[in-house]
């Protein structure tokens, strides 16, 4: 059997677009709500650690926005496992246990082993060379040391290619797990390690380009295993600090605040008022 894409495979589902445009939830390169961009970026690069008390009047000042806008972004982050409501308390930063990053990645195996397997059979030359232009932004992110949009980036390629399996119960599960997958790394790997490597992201698309479903499916998953063997049984330590500085990106001007908000000088987010939960 030939394992050359041809340039034009007939599709298999009528009405699919080569790469569909964004909609990831809470993954999306650019998504539409500021406040869940920030707050996952921040929640992902562990700049916001696990258990911190994300207090609805500070994140309306910093943001410059009402409580209620606020309130609908905390329970978008809520619906994926990034933010933990609790009646009465408010709402932190989910915490994770070393327990359920074992769970998190056997669903991911479970699920995204079929998904590239789907994808491998029905990609065309033109998703697989979308797919390395991908790859091609991850390795510049990672060569200019750009960490946030780099973290976006090696998620976002497991969400392209769950677009591409042609399953949209499976894609939206991909949805949730891989924000949940990324506060899990910012908890318990070491902060010089990195969840995905992009050497195994473009070995998995030369296998798919080349139709290889088993090895596609193998490579995938050993990529799993190792993300999962990466992460360590205590916590990294985190570092406290006060909110507008945590939402903001590391490479942003002191005086710049995250979204549209107001500068950080006039937010009412002293250090005191970012408080981690126990754990
Ligand atoms: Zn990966």
């Amino acid at each position: 059997m030939s394992v050359t894409k041809r340039p034009a495979a007939p599709r298999p589902r009528a009405g699919r677009a080569a790469i569909p445009p964004p909609a990831r939830g809470v993954w999306a390169e650019s998504g539409h709500d500021s406040i869940v961009d920030t707050v996952r970026d921040a929640v992902a690069s562990g700049r916001l650690p696990a258990g911190a008390k994300l207090i609805e009047a500070d994140l309306a000042a910093t943001f410059a926005v009402s409580r209620t806008r606020v309130r609908q972004a905390l329970q978008r982050l809520s619906f994926v496992g990034l933010v933990t409501l609790e009646p009465n308390r408010g709402a932190f930063v989910a915490s994770p246990s070393i327990e359920e990053a074992h769970a998190v990645h056997a669903a991911r195996r479970l699920i995204e082993c079929n998904i590239v397997r789907d994808a491998t059979r029905h990609c065309t030359a033109n998703d697989i060379r979308r797919l390395r232009a991908h790859c091609a932004a991850q390795a510049e992110a990672e060569a200019r040391g750009e960490d946030v949009r780099l973290l976006r980036l090696l998620g976002e390629f497991h969400l392209l290619i769950a677009e591409l399996g042609g399953n949209a119960v499976l894609a939206d599960f991909m949805r949730q797990l891989i924000p949940r997958t990324a506060l899990l790394q910012a908890l318990y790997q070491h902060p010089r390690e990195r969840g995905c490597g992009v050497a195994d992201h473009l070995k998995l698309l030369d296998q798919m380009a080349k139709g290889d479903e088993a090895g596609a499916v193998a490579t995938l998953r050993q990529h799993l295993v190792g993300n999962l063997a990466r992460l360590s049984v205590r916590p990294a330590p985190t570092q406290m600090t006060d909110l507008a500085s945590a939402l903001r990106p590391p490479n942003a001007k002191s005086g710049s605040a995250p979204g549209a908000p107001a500068p950080p000088e006039t937010a009412a987010t002293p250090t005191a008022r970012l408080r981690s939960r126990p754990r």
